[in-house]
C-alpha cells in the first residue's frame, strides 16, 4: 500500500486527525494506497505557513521566482517515465498518453509561466494634461488552486505556475480521486528545496478540505477546474467575500463537420476529439454535427474508425481508451448510455462495459467506445456532460441549423469546424456562444491565448497573461507632472 501526504511549510506531513481516504486504481479495480483526509486543521497550518511565506517570496525578482519554477520542471522531466506510470496508475488513462500528452504538458506549464514572469508588463497611459498613470500589478497574497482527477498534474501545473510567478503563495487540493502525481511532484519540490510554505498541497475531499479553502477569509483568489455543479457551490460561498474567482467548468462541445472538409482529416480528427482519454477531457466534442449530405457516408466511416480503438490494458503501448477513473463514475456514463437508448437513440457500436484481455485488468473499469445517433438536439445525451466515451451523430442542413444545434445548450466551452471554407469557419467562429473554437483541428494549444468558457461553462479565461492578470490586483497609480 502506498502511503500519500500532504505538503506543508516544506515537508510531508500526514492528516493530522490521522484519517485517510482509499486511492483506486481504475484499471485493476483494487486500492492501491491511501492519501490524507485533511480538515480544518490542516488548512490552518498550510496557512500559516504561507503566509510566512508571502513576504520573501513576494519581494523575490521575478527572475528568481521564474528560476524556481524551472528547477521543478527539470526535476518533473528527469523523472518522467514515474510521473507518465503514475498518472496512468492514478486515472486509467494509457500511459503512452501521459508520457506524450500529460507531463511534457505539466513541465511546459512550469516553463511558460517562469518565462511569463520575466515577460510580464503592466499598461501605462498618458494623460494631456499632464500627468502619467501606471498600473501596479501586485500578487493577491495566499490563494487556492482546485483541481479535477482527468487531467491531474497537467490542472495542476496549469494553475499553481502562474500564481507561484505572479508571486502568490498557494494551497493546492487536487482530486481525492486521482492524488498520486501531485504527491510526487511535491517530492520533486522539496528536493529542489522550494522555500517552505510557497506552495502547499492538502489532499482530501471536496466537501471537506475544498469547501472549507473556499470559505476561509484568508484565502483571497481561488482557481477552480471541475464540474459545473461544484462551480455554483463554490460561486456562492466566495462571493460574499468577494474573492477572484476563475471558474473552468464542464463542456458539451460541438464538431460540426462541413460536406466540404476534408473527409479523412475531419473523420480522423472528430474520433480523437471524442474520445481521447476516454472521453474525459473537458474540451471533448462529444456531439458530432454532419451536414446531411455526407452523413451517411461519415457516419459509416466515423464508426470503423470508432470500432477499431483498442480498449485495454493503460500500460500496454498500443492501447487507444484505458478504464474510466471510478466506479461511480463507470456508472454514470452507462447510465447516460441506457437513457439515450430509452429516449430512441440507435447504438452504432459501443453500448456497455468491456472486458480487457489482461487478466491484471478483469475488474477494471472499462466501458466500450459508443456512438449513438437518432437522438434529438434536446435529448438528455445532447445536452449533458457526460465525460466518457460517448459521441452521439446529429445531421444538419446548413450554417444556420449547425449553429443553432452547436449553441443549444447550457454549456458554452469549445467547437471545431470542419471545413475548407475558410470564410465560412471564420462566419461560424464569430457566432458561437463559447470559450475556444477550433478549426480543422482540435486541442492544437498555444499556451499564451485564452481558455474557458462562457455560460454553464464557466467564467474568466485561464492562460498567457490572462492567467498572470487573475493572480494579480491591478492598481493605478497617477503621477501628475
Ligand atoms: P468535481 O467538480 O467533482 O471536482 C473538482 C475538484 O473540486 C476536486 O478537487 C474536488 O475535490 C473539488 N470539490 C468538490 N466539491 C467541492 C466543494 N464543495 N468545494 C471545493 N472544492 C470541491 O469535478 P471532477 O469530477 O473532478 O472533474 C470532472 C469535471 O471537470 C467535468 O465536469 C469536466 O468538464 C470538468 N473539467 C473542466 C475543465 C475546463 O477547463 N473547463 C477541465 C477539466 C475538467
Amino acid at each position: 500500500m502506498l502511503e500519500l501526504f500532504n505538503y506543508v511549510d516544506g515537508a510531508r506531513k500526514p492528516a493530522q486527525s490521522g484519517r485517510w481516504l482509499e486511492v483506486w486504481e481504475p484499471a485493476t479495480g483494487q486500492v492501491y494506497g491511501r492519501a490524507p483526509q485533511s480538515d480544518e486543521a490542516d488548512l490552518a497550518m498550510a496557512l500559516e505557513s504561507a503566509q510566512y511565506a508571502l513576504p520573501a517570496w513576494r519581494d523575490l525578482p521575478a527572475s528568481e521566482r521564474a528560476r524556481w519554477l524551472n528547477r521543478v520542471a527539470n526535476l518533473v522531466e528527469r523523472d518522467l517515465e514515474e510521473f507518465a506510470c503514475a498518472e496512468s496508475r492514478d486515472t486509467g488513462k494509457p500511459v503512452a498518453l501521459a508520457r506524450t500528452l500529460d507531463i511534457p504538458r505539466a513541465i511546459s506549464n512550469l516553463r511558460f509561466f517562469a518565462a511569463a514572469a520575466t515577460q510580464f508588463a503592466s499598461e501605462s497611459h498618458a494623460m494631456e494634461c499632464g500627468a502619467i498613470n501606471y498600473t501596479l500589478r501586485q500578487p493577491h497574497g495566499v490563494v487556492a488552486t482546485i483541481s479535477p482527477w482527468n487531467l491531474p498534474l497537467y490542472l495542476l501545473t496549469w494553475k499553481i505556475a502562474p500564481a507561484l510567478a505572479t508571486g502568490n503563495c498557494v494551497i493546492a487540493k487536487p482530486s481525492e480521486i486521482t492524488p498520486l502525481t501531485a504527491c510526487l511532484f511535491a517530492e520533486r519540490c522539496i528536493e529542489a528545496q522550494l522555500p517552505a510554505g510557497v506552495l502547499n498541497i492538502l489532499h482530501g475531499q471536496g466537501a471537506q478540505i475544498g469547501q472549507a479553502l473556499v470559505a476561509h477569509p484568508a484565502v483571497r483568489a481561488i482557481s477552480f477546474t471541475g464540474g459545473t455543479a461544484t462551480g455554483q457551490r463554490i460561486a456562492a460561498t466566495a462571493a460574499p467575500h468577494f474573492k477572484r474567482l476563475s471558474l473552468e467548468l464542464g463542456g458539451k462541445n460541438a464538431s460540426m463537420v462541413f460536406a466540404d472538409c476534408d473527409f479523412e482529416a475531419a473523420v480522423a480528427g472528430t474520433v480523437r476529439s471524442a474520445f481521447a482519454n476516454q472521453g474525459e477531457i473537458c474540451l471533448c466534442g462529444s456531439r458530432v454535427l454532419v451536414e446531411q449530405s455526407i452523413y451517411a457516408r461519415f457516419r459509416d466511416a466515423f464508426v470503423a474508425r470508432v470500432r477499431a480503438l483498442r480498449v485495454g490494458d493503460p500500460r500496454d503501448a498500443s492501447t487507444d481508451l484505458g478504464a474510466l477513473v471510478s466506479a461511480a463514475h463507470r456508472a454514470k456514463v452507462i447510465n447516460a448510455i441506457h437513457r439515450a437508448s430509452a429516449d430512441g437513440g440507435r447504438i452504432l457500436c459501443g453500448g456497455g462495459l468491456t472486458q480487457v484481455a489482461s487478466t491484471a485488468c478483469r475488474d477494471g473499469w472499462f466501458v466500450q467506445p459508443t456512438v449513438i445517433e437518432n437522438l434529438p438536439p434536446t435529448s438528455a445525451a445532447n445536452q449533458e456532460e457526460i465525460f466518457g466515451p460517448v459521441a452521439t451523430l446529429l445531421p444538419f442542413e446548413g450554417e444556420t441549423e449547425a449553429l443553432a444545434i452547436a449553441n443549444g445548450t447550457p454549456y458554452g466551452l469549445a467547437a471545431s469546424v470542419w471545413s475548407r471554407d475558410i470564410a465560412r469557419c471564420h462566419r461560424i467562429a464569430a457566432r458561437l456562444e463559447c470559450g475556444v473554437v477550433w478549426v480543422n483541428s482540435w486541442m492544437l494549444r498555444d499556451l499564451r491565448t485564452p481558455l474557458g468558457g462562457m455560460k454553464n461553462s464557466g467564467t474568466g479565461r485561464e492562460g498567457g497573461y490572462e492567467a498572470m492578470r487573475f493572480f494579480t490586483e491591478p492598481r493605478n497609480v497617477c503621477v501628475s507632472y
